[in-house]
């Protein structure tokens, strides 16, 4: 992270459904990332949206019978407010269909690209699967005839169809992300991609015809038979959520991103595709990509064709926000997939939330308020604090910045059974006050380390912890 501006996207998903808790872990790991830059100064704008112009919603309008814009208007206010009830720092939600501030910029990113001499008509054949909006050959499908990743029957498709010249770009993208110019975390997902350029790229179909797209979508500039390819449209947000095509300053002020954050799925697109139409149209390209595993539910990917997708809205509602966050946060790895199980939930919730942490602030609170004493305030500065945990949150290993903090937890506990604090108040031993100042200055320390994580707890820490006279309040995390 450069010291100034930092500006950070979540990926744009799909909305032809609601959003279930992956997309909950996906869009808490940014909220952390970007709460943490504005923790140590930065001016920070975070983005995301909606992919709104993809075929699959026009399949799930129909199967509930309404239009794709009311499906959109619909699961977008759904994400938006799954955004809200995570208390995510949120500055940008841009949308697909929106034509005003997105569409100026997809016709003005196509016309660079043309300028650049990099699209060109073809005729496209392959097996084309909605699910992925992605051509399959035939030595890619399952069983011979299935997608890969859905196994559905595959159609084969042959059209007329706009190409991007991405094989122009192999070298420029190999030393952009050998170079890390174009840094990909963790470092195994650096290695996949260097992997796959190395057998060389192929140019790519960036339009379909209306036909195909059931007229839904933005057209190509000067060619209304075809319609501009979601996922150009999709990457495309990430740029004119911030003004691209429509406010240039404000634009300049935030572009290129510092970092997108995306699930492994979802690689290619932003490590090559992405950096390749930037480079064509001359723009400046993005400086990190972070790349998170997946949820499984009960070790079983989460699908809907397996009925096993969970919904967040109930967890929040139940355990509440940060609970939910800590979970998310703590108990997924972030470089890897992870397990949920409301089991699982439950028990970091009573080991951690309520004995750990929510225990060690009562604990101390009480003895304060018992002594009566007036304590002093510290002053905590960020950069005294552990360079590990600045470490461990500068390479997303969020996982490990909690175990720090709790270790930290821990330790405090331990102090406090040592020194045993109530036989020095019955006592009236003048050592209480170092004591029960120590215990206060390191909890105040979480109180700031743990902002970025559990926003709503770390503020309550801050204020019960912020006057000399410290008082006895309400359990953090109530027993269930
Ligand atoms: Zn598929």
């Amino acid at each position: 992270m450069a010291q100034g501006k930092f500006f950070i996207t979540a990926a744009i998903p799909y909305v032809n459904a609601a959003p279930h808790l992956g997309h909950a872990l996906e869009i808490i790991q940014a909220d952390v990332t970007a709460r943490y830059a504005k923790l140590i100064g930065h001016e920070v704008c975070f983005l995301t949206g909606a992919d709104e112009n993809s075929l699959k919603n026009v399949q799930s309008a129909d199967k509930e019978g309404i239009t794709p814009q009311q499906l959109c208007d619909q699961n977008s206010a759904k994400f938006r407010q799954l955004y809200r009830d995570l208390n995510i720092s949120l500055n940008i939600f841009q949308r697909g269909t929106d034509q005003k501030k997105h569409w100026p910029g997809v016709y003005k990113l196509w016309q660079a690209l043309e300028e650049s001499g990099d699209i060109y008509k073809g005729k496209y054949a392959g097996y084309y699967c909605v699910g992925c909006e992605a051509f399959y050959q035939a030595g890619e499908l399952k069983n011979g005839k299935l997608c890969p990743e859905h196994a559905t029957p595959l159609e084969w498709i042959e059209e007329e169809n706009y190409f991007f010249r991405l094989s122009r770009y192999q070298e420029a993208l190999q030393h952009l992300i050998q170079s890390d110019e174009y840094k990909i975390i963790p470092s195994f997902r650096k290695n996949e991609i260097l992997t796959f350029l190395n057998e060389g790229l192929q140019d790519f179909s960036i339009s379909r015809s209306k036909k195909r797209a059931r007229s839904w979508g933005i057209p190509v500039p000067g060619d209304p038979d075809q319609i501009i390819y979601v996922w150009i449209d999709a990457l495309d947000i990430y740029m004119t959520g911030i003004g691209f095509g429509w406010d240039e300053a404000n634009f300049a002020k935030w572009w290129p991103a510092d970092l997108h954050v995306i699930g492994k799925g979802i690689i290619r697109f932003h490590a090559l595709f992405w950096p390749a139409l930037l480079m064509s149209a001359k723009l400046p390209l993005p400086r990190n990509l972070f790349v998170h595993g997946y949820i499984t539910h009960g070790d079983q990917k989460m699908s809907k064709s397996l009925g096993n997708v969970v919904d967040p809205f109930p967890l929040i509602h139940k355990y509440g926000i940060d609970p939910l966050r800590y979970f998310l946060l703590s108990q997924i790895p972030a470089y890897q997939d992870g397990d949920f199980t409301e089991e699982k939930m439950r028990s970091a919730y009573q080991a951690d939330l309520a004995n750990g942490l929510g225990n060690l602030v009562s604990r101390v609170a009480t003895l304060c308020e018992k002594s009566n004493l007036d304590l002093l305030k510290t002053d905590i500065s960020l950069s005294e604090t552990c360079p590990r945990y600045h470490a461990t949150l500068k390479s997303f290993n969020f996982n490990l910045s909690l175990g720090l903090l709790w270790e930290q937890i821990r330790e405090i506990d331990r102090f406090i059974d040592q020194k045993k604090p109530w036989e020095l108040l019955q006592k009236g031993s003048p050592e209480i006050g170092k004591v029960l100042q120590a215990a206060v200055d390191e909890i105040r320390k979480i109180g700031l380390l743990l902002a970025p994580f559990l926003p709503q707890t770390a503020l309550k820490i801050q204020d019960q912890f912020k006057n000399p006279k410290i008082k006895v309040q309400p359990s953090l995390f109530p027993r269930l």
